[in-house]
């Protein structure tokens, strides 16, 4: 072929930026499964499943558009099991003049193929991923005219460049942000009855993935009966359109909010369809606007969701490609425990820990504040390496690639950036569990009491995490309330949480 359009699996898209001019006569796709990318992380059944089926299903599109594709199987004899090898070898047979592809989302994916290019002295041209609202470039200008980053700022100049909810220069509804509407937790009664998630009965070629999947990959977590996810791009229009009608009236209201038992609430599930490129987010973005102005859904839901798509999600991509490779190293904490095993099992006595990554295991999936306030707040009181926890995140969840998780992971979670993504540490004790659901009802730790034998761990390791960092966090004007609190703690209480804290991290209370 004249062009090889290399085509990645979180790049599934027929109108990317890598098709424009394309020649059916003289170019052709290249696309790869290829195990070394279920295996650099020990990535979870459900999350392999997902991208396999995608893949193909978009291969299907492609051949049904006339595209010539060269589409490398998992189980091909000749599969080389590394996105270098595959290349290298599909070069060295097709002899492409050039090399095409849409701006890959993983640093470490563009390296490899940039290496490729190189030793077989091939031209690489790489093109704008039209999919984001914010190039990097306009990113890195944002960043330079900002001495502190904040999301909140980004958010608005996106608002305005876009024209998204917008009076002329005013934000609609007179304010930008209605966070302080989105924290409500379910009443006693729980969340009453929450329209169903879209479920995607799996085809035949879906079908055959989870095979695969359950044979090449048995060791891996998680499970795969359950896999319902959208795996093409009519599948994910029509989970957004159940969205849209059925859940973002109340996403922004209960977005915080958590009930045992209770995977999907009123949140959206799109991110994997986001990520994968199935859906556009301006598709996403506009649709909950067009539901606002129609009167469907109230504007603090509408803003709510649209700041996840054109603040956060922009924001952290704009981060990664800023500060990568070096940003995947940070560890301000200097944080050096060894993750947990059981968070590969869900086997813990804690009740909101247990129910959140059974849940991730089972279906690929939990909301925000169970990644960030559950399992991510875990990790961060208990001192685990950030390296570890982003390798978890990376695993386990179907919507899970590195430009998106990396910085919510390392940043957002665990402050390992030392507070380049988050202002301060989101620490809480388990209160902030008790308040936002009855998790701990069902428990056999009380998170009221930080020591003794009934203590909740996440209460006794907040108190650790401030002992432990007094001196940094004391620094932080947005932290000072929280550590001086320490200084009411008498030696005794002192010992005592330190003594606790210890027979957690020991795997004395799991
Ligand atoms: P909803 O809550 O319904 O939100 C709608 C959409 O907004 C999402 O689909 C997503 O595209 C976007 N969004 C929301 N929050 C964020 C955010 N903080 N950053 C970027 N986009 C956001 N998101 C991923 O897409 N992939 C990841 O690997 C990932 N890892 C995370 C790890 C940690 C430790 C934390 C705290 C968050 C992570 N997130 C990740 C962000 C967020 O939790 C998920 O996007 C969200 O839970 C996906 O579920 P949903 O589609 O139902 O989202
Ligand atoms: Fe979680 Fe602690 Fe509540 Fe148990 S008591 S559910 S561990 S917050």
């Amino acid at each position: 072929p004249r062009n090889l359009v290399l085509v990645l699996g979180d790049q599934l898209d027929l109108d990317a930026a890598a098709f424009d001019g394309f020649d059916a006569a003289r170019d052709a796709v290249w696309m790869a499964e290829v195990a070394g990318e279920a295996t650099h992380v020990w990535s979870s059944k459900p999350r392999t499943v997902m991208f396999l089926a995608a893949m193909r299903h978009f291969a299907d599109a492609l051949c049904a558009a006339g595209r010539t594709l060269h589409y490398t199987l998992l189980s091909d004899a000749a599969n080389q099991g590394s996105l270098q090898a595959q290349l290298d070898a599909d070069v060295d047979r097709l002899r492409p003049a050039v090399l095409v592809m849409t701006a890959p989302g993983d640093w470490r994916v563009l390296q490899v193929i940039k290496g490729v290019a190189q030793a077989q002295g091939l031209p690489l041209v790489i093109r704008e991923d039209r999919h984001f609202y914010c190039t990097v470039r306009e990113f890195a200008a944002h960043a330079r005219g900002h001495n502190s980053l904040r999301m909140e700022y980004f958010y608005r100049e996106m608002r305005k460049r876009h024209g998204v909810l917008m009076n002329a220069d005013l934000p609609e509804g007179g304010q930008w942000n209605f966070d302080e509407d989105n924290r409500e937790a379910f009443g006693t009664a729980g969340p009453g009855p929450v329209s169903e998630r879209a479920v995607f009965e799996p085809d035949a070629i879906t079908r055959d993935v989870i095979a695969l999947v359950e044979s090449h990959f048995a060791t891996h977590p998680g499970r795969t009966e359950d896999f319902a996810w959208p795996v093409t791009r009519e599948q994910g229009l029509v989970a957004l359109q159940r969205f849209i009608a059925e859940r973002l009236p109340l996403f922004g209201r209960y977005q915080d909010a958590m009930w045992p038992g209770e995977p999907w609430l009123h949140h959206a599930h799109l991110a994997a369809a986001l990520n994968l490129k199935l859906l556009h987010p301006r598709e996403a973005v506009d649709a909950a606007v067009a539901a606002y102005h129609a009167g469907a859904a109230p504007l603090a839901s509408v803003e709510g969701f649209v700041r996840q798509i054109l603040g956060w999600r922009e924001y952290v991509r704009g981060i990664y490609w800023t500060r990568m490779p070096g940003y995947a190293e940070h560890n301000a904490l200097d944080a050096n425990e060894d993750l947990p095993a059981w968070y590969w099992t869900g086997r813990t006595d804690m009740a909101c820990l247990r129910d959140a990554i059974t849940q991730t295991l089972q279906y690929g999936y939990a909301h925000h504040i169970q990644r960030l306030m559950v399992t991510g707040l875990f990790a961060l009181l208990y001192g685990v390496k950030p390296q570890q926890v982003h390798v978890w995140y990376l695993a386990v969840y179907v919507d899970a690639v590195e430009w998106v998780e990396l910085p919510n992971t390392l940043g957002m979670s665990q402050y390992a950036d030392g507070g380049l993504m988050a202002s301060k540490p989101y620490i809480a004790t388990g209160k902030y569990i008790h308040r936002m659901s009855p998790y701990c009802r069902g428990c056999r730790y009380d998170p009221a009491k930080r020591t003794g034998d009934r203590a909740c761990p996440y209460t006794t390791l907040y108190w650790d995490f401030l002992m432990r960092h007094e001196a940094r966090l004391s620094a932080n004007p947005r932290m000072a309330l929280q550590v001086k609190n320490v200084a009411r703690l008498n030696d005794e209480e002192k010992q005592a949480i330190q003594e606790r804290a210890a027979a957690i991290r020991s795997g004395g209370v799991a």
